[in-house]
């Protein structure tokens, strides 16, 4: 965290509350009232997914996820946190860019067509449990979409109703960098309210506070009470310790010109070799926005629609113009990929494209891990396995 956000933290926390873990369920039942759509994390597949919920009782309780380049496993921990887990696959994009989209549909009518747009449903959602590293991804998506010359208008529709409650984060993850990507471990802006969640002895509660005047609004009609000077240093203390605890980390100084300078490294030939250009990398990545258009029309000719749906610069038509493919080769690829995240997104974005959730290294079925590879093109340190090997040889094992 910079110091600007430390400030701008500390300021805020100057009017903090405390709810009480028993209390928690009457914000999810004021979002609810105000007519938004809360959704939180639940357990689904082994996994944790956002979803609808109407009740504390659906968030994970008292589970954790264990995560590694190419491994996620959930695990039950010793006490009930709420939000004891560091993220699921899916980020928020699933709501506010989601992955298919009908545009709109045709259908026969005499000798012409009769056209309609599709029409959005009027959902307002509220994000319960959205991490800081994910503030900052929906804020760079907000760039791209609604940030330039040209506007993505149900994009710009569906984010500009979302109440977001975040939660910092006290138990980053092995995959977590977000602490050397200025992303986390603490939210300094981009929520209606913030949570911190403590357990401490026998006692569970949640340090608020808000980040808006609507958030101000949800809060007023919560059970709470002003929080302590010392529980509000106890929060402090935890957000601190966990962004010396990142289970990765990124030098972000030179990585703009690094990645810009060298495009024919050897390292993109061996990391190519790993690749399956599966694209889940780009799936699971909070601020990836590709997508392509599809039509589908009926056999008999008389229907037909039009659809948006995900894509990813890791298949050989995303760069198919006439003629061919811009990027045949699976190194051609994933250095478009990686350059892009941590260069060519500065210039076209003011920022990089990467917040540090680690989902694209625990996601990857073949572990290849975006903080290794900017590593080895630098050629500075061993990688992690090969650090491992060294101890584990010094120490005998
Ligand atoms: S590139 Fe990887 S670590 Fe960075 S935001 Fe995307 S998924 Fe997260
Ligand atoms: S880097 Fe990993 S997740 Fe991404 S396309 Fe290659 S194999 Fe798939």
């Amino acid at each position: 965290m910079s110091e600007v956000d430390r400030k701008k933290q500390s300021h805020r926390q100057s009017g903090a509350v405390v709810i009480e873990r028993a209390d928690l369920q009457h914000l999810i039942d004021a979002l609810a009232k105000q007519g938004y759509r809360v959704i939180g994390p639940t357990l689904r597949d082994k996994t944790i997914v956002y979803d609808s919920i109407s009740s504390v009782d659906e968030l994970p309780i008292g589970w954790t996820d264990e995560q590694d380049g190419g491994r996620y496993r959930l695990k039950k921990r010793e006490d009930k946190a709420l939000f004891g887990y560091v993220l699921g696959p899916r980020s928020w994009k699933h709501f506010l860019h989601p992955p298919r989209q009908r545009l709109w549909s045709a259908t026969k009518k005499g000798r012409g067509f009769e056209i309609k747009t599709e029409k959005e449903p009027a959902v307002r959602y509220a994000f319960f449990g959205a991490r800081p590293c994910e503030l900052k991804a929906i804020a760079i998506q907000d760039k791209v979409f609604f940030g330039g010359e040209y506007t993505d208008t149900a994009y710009q529709h569906r984010r500009e109703q979302i109440f977001t409650v975040a939660v910092n984060c006290t138990n980053p993850g092995g995959t977590c960098f977000c602490a050397s990507m200025n992303t986390g471990p603490g939210a300094s802006e981009g929520f209606d309210i913030v949570l911190t969640e403590i357990i401490d002895k026998d006692r569970h509660f949640f340090l608020t506070e808000s980040g808006s005047d609507k958030g101000a609004g949800v809060l007023a009609d919560i059970p709470s009470r002003p929080a302590t000077p010392d529980e509000i240093a106890l929060a402090a203390s935890l957000i601190e310790a966990a962004s010396r605890r990142m289970g990765r980390s990124m030098n972000t100084g030179d990585v703009h010109d690094l990645l810009r300078d060298n495009p024919e490294h050897p390292r993109w030939d061996e990391v190519a070799s790993r690749c399956l250009s599966c694209c889940n990398c780009t799936m699971v990545c909070p601020t990836c926005f590709c997508i392509t258009v599809e039509d589908k029309t009926s056999l008999a000719g008389d229907s037909s629609e039009r659809w948006r749906r995900w894509d990813s610069c890791f298949t050989v038509d995303f760069s198919y113009i006439h003629g061919g493919s811009v990027r045949p080769s699976p190194v051609a690829r994933y250095r478009h990929w990686i350059t892009h995240k941590l260069s060519t997104w500065v210039d076209q974005f003011g920022s990089f494209g990467c917040v540090g959730c680690g989902r694209c290294i625990t996601w990857c079925p073949v572990g290849i891990d975006i903080t290794e590879e900017v590593r080895a093109i630098r050629g500075d340190s061993v990688n992690k396995t090969e650090a491992v090997t060294q101890t584990e040889e010094t120490n005998g094992g």
